[in-house]
């Protein structure tokens, strides 16, 4: 099986045909592809292209925020800023509860955990956080791991190995593309969101479903769509495959308790392990995994980016479990959310901007080209707003896009100066 069968980018490899397509660009990330060139001389061209592209002026690598004000609000070279880039989907991050919770248990317990948890031993804040997470998900097992990029780690190169195969979308996020070639099982790139293309992998594979990993997004990171779950998960489940679905910017937004997309879709019988972050919606770092498999309970002691790292501190630990709860009962932090989410939306749809996907907690604008992307970006960020520029390998197809994220924590008056920072950037870069 070839590992990039269908594929039409995986995030940290640019292929022959999109590399090409950036040589077009006078700067672009194609060096990242070049094979046969030293190390040093390799890294040299990629940071001339930023360099160039960006002719030493501000870009996404360099900015330094001077002042946090709020989940959304920022100081950045001495200016107010508006931030539609931060992920803080329910504004969590500055909720009085959880900064609280998190200065309590600071005080209480110290800055850090300074070991892993089979070494430092178990504290009862990391295993009362487990607790939420089993309750909130009504599943047996949950582990709390250091990040949401180690717990996919943790959880794919745990359950496949050598012999195995683990199936993934070609949009993928760079940590589940890690995963998996950290498995060491044969990867198969299915195309995105596309189940018939999954069937395919199955029919060319000559390893069982009993021996496969499917790995999907609930929401795809860089476009900001959904992920067909219902035909994909119904694809793999009808070959005995387990299915892996990660929440990261699914999880608190969809669902009617915040568990997500596979909630939302009735899928919870049908799916193994679902893995999530709490750098998102939850406004602190770490990630987890959650399980209703009796089997699975050994995915804690199989999984060495739970073994072999320092656990959470405690600070963050209390901080997230109180976000959980706030997660869990609080419904009006979701319907912020989808109103400002919409109400965002259907202004840039109104302004002729090419969206990705539909309306969700997070986004992106196709751009023409790494130039113009770059002329908007900093348009944008002259006039008090943040958002991300993305450029490939972290975006599917080649694509150069804009990717903005929104909050429960936005204001009518924040999405408004956004809408009119657009327009005018819009109507700056056709005259120019
Ligand atoms: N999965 C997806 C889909 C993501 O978008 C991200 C982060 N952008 C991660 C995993 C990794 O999460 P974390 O930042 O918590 O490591």
């Amino acid at each position: 099986m070839r590992a990039d069968a269908g594929v039409e980018v995986a995030p940290g490899h640019i292929s022959a045909a999109i590399a090409k397509k950036l040589e077009a660009e006078p700067a672009s990330s194609a060096a990242i592809a070049t094979p046969s060139i030293g190390i040093l001389r390799r890294a040299k061209q990629f940071s001339d292209s930023i360099e160039r592209v960006t002719s030493g002026e501000a870009n996404p690598l360099t900015i330094v925020i001077e002042e946090s004000l709020s989940p959304v609000e920022a100081v950045i070279a001495g200016r107010r800023t508006i931030m539609f880039g931060t992920n803080s989907y329910l504004g969590l991050n500055f909720h009085p509860n959880c900064i609280n919770a998190a200065a309590a248990a600071l005080k209480k317990y110290g800055t850090g955990s300074t070991a892993s948890r089979v070494a430092a031993g178990n504290h009862k804040l990391h295993v009362e956080l487990e607790q939420t997470i089993a309750e909130l998900y009504n599943c047996s097992e949950a582990v709390v791991f250091s990040t949401g990029f180690m717990a996919n780690l943790g959880v794919i190169a745990a359950l496949a190995r050598e012999g195995d195969a683990v199936f993934i979308d070609a949009h993928s996020h760079a940590s589940v593309f890690d995963a998996a070639r950290l498995s060491g099982a044969a990867v198969g790139i299915f195309k995105h969101n596309n189940s018939l293309d999954l069937e395919r992998l199955f029919k060319e594979s000559r390893i069982p479903g009993s021996r496969t990993v499917v790995v999907l997004e609930s929401v795809y990171s860089v476009w900001g769509d959904i992920g067909d779950l219902r035909s994909i998960v119904g694809v793999a489940k009808k070959h005995g495959a387990i299915v892996v679905v990660d929440e990261a910017h699914g999880m608190g937004i969809y669902g009617k308790l915040g568990r997500g997309v596979v909630e939302h879709l009735g899928l919870e019988n049908e799916v193994d392990v679902i893995v999530g972050t709490f750098s998102k919606s939850v406004g602190v770092i770490g990630g987890f995994s959650v399980t209703n498999r009796p089997e699975l309970r050994s995915l804690r002691f199989m999984a060495r980016a739970y073994l072999y790292t320092a656990s959470l501190p405690l600070s963050i630990v209390a901080s997230a479990s109180e976000a959980m709860r706030l997660i869990s009962t609080d419904e009006g932090l979701r319907e912020r959310l989808w109103q400002n989410a919409e109400k965002f939306y259907a202004g840039l749809k109104a302004l002729d901007f090419d969206v990705c996907a539909a309306p969700g907690p997070v986004g992106s604008i196709r751009m023409r080209g790494l130039r113009v992307c770059h002329e908007f970006w900093k348009g944008l960020l002259e006039r008090g707003i943040y958002v991300n520029m993305l450029v490939p390998p972290a975006t599917p197809n080649g694509e150069v896009v804009l990717r903005f994220s929104v909050s429960a924590a936005h204001t009518p008056e924040h999405i408004e100066t956004a809408l009119n920072a657009f327009r005018e950037v819009s109507q700056a870069t056709k005259t120019a």
